[in-house]
Parts: structure tokens; C-alpha cells; sequence
């Protein structure tokens, strides 16, 4: 059966999901079998009809039964649309509402396989130094973090629930800074504290007076370690907008569809997804298709044991990541001939194109290993068929590489303990920054790609 594109216009979601399903003969089947009361017991437990619609019940709530023929749609618009969440942030997020068989086996392999995800989740070197947590209150808005990436994007993260605004910028000035942080804090509440790095736009006497107008923010000047969960909620939104801008929509008009992802989907620290958090509400993807908590009744009964309960989560992340901060080391992964892999030199290939190196992804392929070298070396050559082919063969140092194989390459997918280094963000931050500088190229090598 061919895949069924999600359509947001001129249909509402409703209407479509109701549509896919009526096309199903499976899923046809189950409900003519509960309609005519001839299910089996095992059909009966584990089904219902509601609406004309097929759900699974699930011990978390009924779920919609996704046709398969809806499956790679829907999936996509829970990960290539949002910025690329991995494989659990993804899975958690369609798991609110949807269930079909394999689910997780299914969003896994799609995750595993994506080559956006694979060109700009970020290994970055080991970080060195120590990590200086600062005091925290688990109250919404208390404390925020706010950040400039290049004179691109104003990034705003509140420390308790990590929920992420970020406005587009033209300068790092202060008085851009303060005309998008006024509207920000009319919206959310001026909090008590403001942790920003050492921009010149944060440092100002303009910043000064405006923090002091409103008698509420002190700016607590932070080295880049002052909070590696921010710091790693950073990173999140960085890669998240360099899978983006690897794919085909710009970054800049999916800004909101990826904070949408990352504000709805679990963070690592908390265990709760910031909205969840800040306003006890969790959004759908697919308008029209909310079901379980995302009543806000319910909600709100929970929001307050929610926050308990995050508050003890933040806590024990920032333990775990101080022990494990140190332990970390950086493990030389080997390959055997046949093996799939991404290449991070592949930059060079494109500058003999005459291709400005800065807005070559980070790692480009897969190659195919053919031979293993002494010295963690590996002879490898480009496949035909992939995007930007040309015909080489070369030898690669290990380091250089990163296995690219269905269901083995293990995204980073923002669900693992918080144990990263600073080191890391910064360096993501810098490249990020450079394809941000090189978007306008970004999008002709894009358009050649297409059209050969
Ligand atoms: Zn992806």
C-alpha cells in the first residue's frame, strides 16, 4: 500500500485519520468483528470503537490504531518535522497518542536510519574541568538562562522546567536583546534570576538598567559549567535546528515546530516535558487528536506532584552528572570490512567541488569499509546512490568515522543521563554558527543536489 501523506489542509486531521482507517481492511475488520459483538475475548480486551474509530487500550489510556499505510507519514511529522527529536523523545511523544503493532521496533529503525540526524548529532571531544551547580527552586520561571548563538538566534531556557523560547536576531546588540526579552517576560513573568554567559549584549549598561527597572533579575554571570542541564538543553536545540537545516525546510521557518518538539517531549533532567511542567497541557502534533492527560483537568490535579517529582529528578541528574563527569573516556570504536559508516572528512571532497567547507555537514556518506588497516585505519569508498555521490576510495583514521548501520547507529536522543561536557556544546555551538553563516549557500548546494 502506498503511504498515506498527512494533508493539513483543506481536510481537518480528524477527518484523516478517519479516512486512513476506513481504508484499512485490517483494521475494517477488527471493527466490524466489535460492531456485530463477533470479537474474540483476546480482540475484545485489547480494542474498542469509539467515535467510528479504532483504538488500542493500553494500561496508560486508549490509544488510536495507526494504519500501517499512515505509519511513515505520521512518524515523520513527529520527527523531521520538529527538529529531529531521537529515537525516545520521538517514541514518547507518539506514544500519547497512537499505537500500531511494533511501534517502538518501527520508530527506532526510523530514527536509527535518519541521515539528517546522522550528519548533525554531534561527538564532539572530551570536555575538561569541573561542574559548578548553582542553588535551584523548583518554580517555573525563578531562574532563566539566556543565550545568544551567533547574532542569529536569542535563546532563552527557564531552569526549572527547561522550557525553550528562542527569538531569530539580527545583531547581538543589546537593545535587540532586551526588545525580544521584554516580550518574552510579559508573556511568562520577569523571574528572579537571569544567567546569561558573558555577551556583550548581558553585560551591558543598558542590560543593567533594564534588570534594575524591573527590580527582579540579577544577572549571575556563568562560565559555560555553571549548569549542564541547560547546558544540554542547548545542545538539544542546536542540534535539533542542524538536522533541520541538513534537510530540505529552512531552519528558520521551522524554529517553531522545533521548539514545539523539544518543549514537548520528555526532558532528560526533569522526566517530564517542559510544557507538561509549565502549563500542565501537552499539545498534539495532528490537530483535533488529544487524548488521556492532555485534558487539562486531569492535568492540573498532577501538575503539583509533577513539579515535586521533577524537582527530585533535577536533583538527582545534577548528582549523577558531577560523579559521572569525570568518568567518561573516549573509546576507540573498530569496524569490519562491509561495515556502513560516515566519514567526517568527507569536507574536503565537497571543497574540490569549489564548495565552501563551512556548510558541509559534519560527517557526509555512508562508505562502505573495504579493508582494515593497521592503526585503527580503514580503507573505505563512497556508495553509489548517495546524495553528492563521487566515485572514491580512501583511508580513513577511526576517529574520523561513525557507524552508520539501520537500527546501530545509536542517535543521541536527549533520553540518557545528564553526563555531558560543556566542551561539547561549545564546540556544536561553533559549528552551528557556521552553517548559520553559510545558509544562503546551504541552500544552492541544496538546490544543485536536487537537480542533478
Ligand atoms: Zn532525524
Amino acid at each position: 500500500m502506498n503511504p498515506v501523506m498527512v494533508n493539513l489542509v483543506g481536510v481537518t486531521e480528524t477527518d484523516w485519520f478517519l479516512t486512513v482507517q476506513l481504508q484499512d481492511d485490517k483494521i475494517q475488520a477488527i471493527v466490524k468483528a466489535i460492531e456485530q459483538g463477533k470479537a474474540d475475548n483476546d480482540v475484545k480486551a485489547n480494542f474498542k470503537v469509539k467515535n467510528g474509530r479504532l483504538w488500542r487500550i493500553t494500561t496508560d489510556g486508549d490509544r488510536l490504531y495507526v494504519p500501517s499505510s499512515a505509519k511513515f507519514s505520521l512518524v515523520s511529522k513527529h520527527h523531521d518535522d520538529i527538529g529531529h527529536p531521537g529515537f525516545e523523545r520521538c517514541l514518547e511523544l507518539l506514544r500519547k497518542t497512537y499505537w500500531f503493532p511494533k511501534m517502538r521496533q518501527f520508530v527506532h529503525k526510523y530514527t536509527a536510519s535518519c541521515l539528517s540526524c546522522a550528519y548533525a548529532k554531534g561527538d564532539y571531544g572530551r570536555g575538561e574541568g569541573f561542574l559548578h551547580p548553582y542553588e535551584k527552586r523548583a518554580v517555573p520561571f525563578d531562574t532563566v538562562h539566556i543565550d545568544h548563538l551567533g547574532p542569529y538566534l536569542l535563546v532563552v531556557i527557564d531552569a526549572f522546567t527547561k522550557y525553550t523560547l528562542a527569538k531569530p536576531t539580527k545583531t547581538l546588540s543589546s537593545a535587540e536583546a532586551i526588545e525580544n526579552l521584554r516580550w518574552i517576560f510579559g508573556e511568562f513573568g520577569y523571574p528572579r534570576r537571569i544567567i546569561s554567559d558573558q555577551g556583550l549584549a548581558f553585560t551591558s549598561k543598558a542590560f543593567a538598567s533594564f534588570m534594575a527597572e524591573k527590580r527582579h533579575a540579577t544577572n549571575a554571570v556563568a562560565t559555560p559549567r555553571t549548569n549542564g542541564q541547560v547546558e544540554r538543553s542547548n545542545r538539544t536545540l542546536i542540534e535539533a535546528i542542524t538536522a533541520s537545516a541538513a534537510g530540505e525546510a529552512r531552519w528558520d521557518e521551522q524554529l517553531p515546530e522545533i521548539l514545539w518538539g523539544i518543549n514537548h517531549t520528555k526532558n532528560a533532567s526533569t522526566r517530564f516535558s517542559p510544557a507538561e511542567l509549565l502549563f500542565s497541557y501537552q499539545g498534539g502534533r495532528v490537530a483535533g487528536l488529544s487524548v488521556g492527560d492532555n485534558t487539562a483537568a486531569e492535568g492540573r490535579k498532577r501538575v503539583h506532584a509533577n513539579r515535586r517529582q521533577a524537582g527530585e529528578s533535577l536533583q538527582k541528574a545534577a548528582e549523577r552528572m558531577k560523579v559521572r563527569y569525570d568518568k567518561r573516556r573516549k573509546v576507540t570504536t573498530e569496524y569490519k570490512a562491509g561495515d556502513l559508516v560516515l566519514w567526517r572528512q568527507a569536507a574536503t571532497a565537497l571543497r574540490e567541488k569549489g564548495v565552501n567547507q563551512k556548510m558541509a555537514n559534519k560527517y557526509d556518506g555512508p562508505y562502505r569499509v573495504d579493508k582494515v588497516l593497521e592503526n585503527d585505519r580503514y580503507e573505505i569508498s563512497s556508495l553509489q546512490g548517495v546524495r553528492g555521490y563521487k566515485r572514491y576510495r580512501v583511508v580513513a583514521a577511526a576517529d574520523a568515522l561513525r557507524r552508520y548501520q539501520i537500527g546501530a547507529f545509536k542517535a543521541d536522543d536527549g533520553s540518557a543521563d545528564d553526563s555531558e561536557d560543556s566542551e561539547r556544546d561549545q564546540s556544536g555551538r561553533q559549528d552551528l554558527i557556521d552553517l548559520l553563516e553559510g545558509w544562503p549557500i546551504v541552500t544552492l548546494l541544496k538546490k544543485f543536489w536536487r537537480s542533478t
